[in-house]
């Protein structure tokens, strides 16, 4: 999951299960769900921290999704490579590699699925939450207003990296993946091997924009689903955004812009798919 489907999920979050009270926590007895909350020794830990909670909010803090309790704790959630929440009830049977189901007193049940187990769950108090330090860097967020353009061009300065590996390092811009960095610098006509500090102000300003209206098209079209499945909603659908995708996985494709076969290059193990024509 990249950022777009993290806060898809949140937003459904905040309301299928905000207002709710938790009646009981069922970590499986697999060693797998151990994995999963690893940060917690006994699954009786983890379950009495939560059981009798009620969930307030859902907020984000990058690729991490904050379920905020009752009495001020704070279930931290992150997908990794598979992880996925799906709204259940007790009739249904439990997809396989469900590790953790957190069952609500006004019925029906929350459950946490990831078959790699690169996902994780944790409770933690909210003064506890500043000492995470998988939270504790600030990177840019693409949804967020708190940084300008000015202040990004100060940033991409700094940086003196290529493109594409920096949009994808988390400790500059929070939730892009191998998929939407490519769109991003398609849409904003950079190659992914600029280097930031070589940008002029209007590319910058290009790049800046086009950060946010790929993650923002990409939320409306709720998220993009390869074939691999990785990634549905709380109600198993997959997204729909794959159908827009300008360049990733479109090797050999006609640009939708300028009918240029798309190219792609290995950079790091990973696929970078870019448009000869339309970005330098
Ligand atoms: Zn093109």
């Amino acid at each position: 999951m990249e950022l777009p489907e993290v806060e898809v999920v949140r937003r459904d979050l905040e309301k299928e299960v905000v207002g709710k009270r938790v009646r009981g926590v069922d970590v499986r007895p697999h060693r797998n769900a151990m994995r999963v909350i690893r940060r917690h020794a006994r699954r009786k830990e983890f379950a009495d921290r939560l059981a009798g909670k009620k969930f307030t909010k859902v907020d984000r803090k990058g690729k991490y999704v904050l379920v905020h309790l009752d009495d001020g704790e704070v279930l931290v959630v992150h997908f990794g490579m598979s992880g996925q929440f799906r709204r259940g009830t007790k009739r249904q049977a439990l997809p396989t590699h469900t590790h953790v189901v957190i069952e609500f007193q006004q019925g029906g049940d929350l459950r946490f699925v990831d078959p790699r187990t690169f996902g994780e769950m944790f409770v933690t108090s909210a003064d506890e939450l500043g000492k995470v330090k998988e939270l504790d860097h600030i990177a840019i967020d693409p949804l967020e207003d708190t940084f300008t353009w000015q202040e990004f061009s100060v940033e991409l300065g700094r940086r003196a990296t290529k493109l594409k590996a920096l949009l994808m390092d988390q400790k500059f811009v929070s939730g892009l993946g191998n998929i939407y960095s490519d769109e991003v610098l398609f849409a904003a006509g950079l190659r992914y091997d600029r280097m930031s500090e070589s940008l002029s102000s209007q590319e910058v300003r290009r790049l800046y924009r086009a950060m946010r209206e790929v993650v923002q098209d990409a939320i409306r079209f709720r998220g993009t689903t390869l074939d691999d499945e990785a990634y549905v909603d709380l109600f198993g659908k997959p997204g729909e955004f794959q159908a827009e995708l300008k360049v990733y996985g479109r090797k050999g494709q006609a640009c939708r812009r300028c009918r240029t076969p798309i190219d792609v290059v290995k950079i790091g193990g990973r696929n970078s798919y870019f448009c000869p024509q339309c970005q330098s």
